[in-house]
């Protein structure tokens, strides 16, 4: 089926989204909109011959904005098969809290979304934490390519204690590792621990074998040049030496660092647990950074299409 959101002009997508946060129907077309196009079908069979349903007293569309197909003769809507189907929150709301959610550089808590939208703050984290879903890259992902800048960090628990631990190693930090192309886009992960298997593993991963890897000199990057086209790269972290020619690691660093403003600004602390969600948005925000708010918006809804059974909440599920 082909889509044909795109073609829309970048500033109407941005004037149609205030009033998808206020309106339930115009929440419900601006979803439909984002996902069929001008082509609506039918979720179970893909027909095109649907219509949508309407009161008859009232000729209005139907309360619960069902459409209906001719050819398999199933009701549905727009809801099916994307990550707010088991939700009851009308979707202006998903509509509001997708637009932040995509909209805000450092990230957006679920306390505002729970008081701009009014909902408890139960259904706020259920919305934010399907979106994050939503903004969660595919498996079938391209690798990274080109110049790839790879890094690691700690992120969260208690401030660091001088003199006991350094870059975070042995506090309840957790480490997060960044590759991240030159100009391009990034990935970051939770890993276990900072070890040169564990990295290097991460970086198999995540980066096509025909980039040139850049590291600073932390020794766990040793050797992983030799299972790269480009080499491997390093500056000298240790002796002050941070640029060298294009040898830096400033993306991966700056990267971070606006992560950090957004986990502590304001999500406050994040357990280990829950992190590699944040990674998810903050990842999508890098990724789609060139955007403006209104077309990041509607990739992330675009995003949100066909992931429902894939969802799966550790703190719900007891
Ligand atoms: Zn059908």
């Amino acid at each position: 089926m082909k889509k044909d959101n795109y073609n829309l002009s970048k500033s109407a997508l941005i004037e149609e989204i205030p009033l998808a946060c206020s309106d339930e129907l115009a929440a419900v077309e601006f979803f439909e909109k984002r996902r069929w196009g001008n082509n609506p079908c039918c979720v179970h069979c893909g027909s095109l011959d649907v219509h949508k349903m309407v009161d008859s007293k009232t000729g209005q569309r139907n309360k619960r904005y069902l459409w209906r197909c001719h050819d398999c003769k199933a009701q549905y809507t727009v809801r099916i098969g994307a990550v707010y189907e088991e939700s009851r929150l009308p979707m202006r709301h998903w509509a509001y809290a997708f637009w932040r959610a995509a909209t805000s550089k450092k990230g957006v808590a679920a306390l505002e979304i729970q008081r701009h939208c009014q909902i408890s703050y139960k259904s706020a984290l259920f919305l934010m934490n399907r979106i994050r879903f939503a903004m969660a890259p595919d498996t079938d992902n391209q690798k990274l390519a080109g110049t790839v800048e790879c890094d690691e960090t700690y992120v969260g628990g208690k401030p660091r204690v001088p003199g006991v631990s350094k870059h975070g190693r042995g506090t309840k930090k957790t480490p997060v590792f960044a590759a991240v192309e030159r100009h391009g886009r990034i990935r970051r992960q939770v890993v276990a621990d900072v070890s040169g298997r564990t990295l290097k593993n991460a970086i198999r991963g995540l980066v096509d074998g025909q980039s040139r890897i850049v590291t600073d000199d932390y020794p766990a990057y040793n050797g992983i040049g030799r299972e790269f086209a480009g080499g491997h790269e390093t500056v000298c972290h240790t002796t002050k030496e941070y640029v060298r020619g294009d040898i830096h690691t400033n993306t991966a660093e700056s990267s971070f660092a606006l992560l950090k403003r957004g986990i502590t600004g304001i999500y406050h602390s994040v357990s280990k647990e829950y992190l590699h969600r944040y990674l998810w948005q903050f990842d999508f925000l890098w990724n789609a950074r060139k955007m403006n708010d209104g077309e990041r918006t509607a990739l992330a809804i675009g995003l949100a299409e066909g992931k429902r059974l894939m969802y799966r909440s550790p703190e719900e599920a007891r």
